[in-house]
């Protein structure tokens, strides 16, 4: 087995993670990924708005969250629900309302 070369890193150094100024990175934490889970599972995979059921396709916040990366109060089950792709876009209006017609 060749030996590697070797690297101008300490053991267990860890590239530091980039901060973009948003929320966007919350969006990748495992505290996400397991409350987008357990809304999932409560849920049962299908969009909450009534007389709606079809299949979700987000987990939205009710309460908008701040954008910033680390968990707040708001990130808690009972604040998120599961949305489907009409519904979501209704949600945010801001995201994609080019074809808003009020
Ligand atoms: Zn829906």
């Amino acid at each position: 087995m060749p030996t590697r070369p070797p690297k101008h890193r300490p053991l267990g150094y860890k590239a530091p993670e980039r901060v973009h100024g948003k929320g966007d990175s919350y969006y990748k934490s495992e505290h996400w990924l397991t409350l987008r889970a357990a809304a999932r599972k409560r849920d049962g995979g299908i969009c909450v708005q009534p007389g709606c059921g079809r299949k979700m396709r987000t987990v939205n916040h009710i309460v908008p969250r701040p954008p910033v990366p680390w968990p707040t109060n708001l990130d808690v089950l009972r604040n998120v629900e599961c949305l489907c792709a009409d519904h979501d876009n209704k949600a945010h209006p801001e995201k994609g309302g080019h074809n808003r017609r009020d």
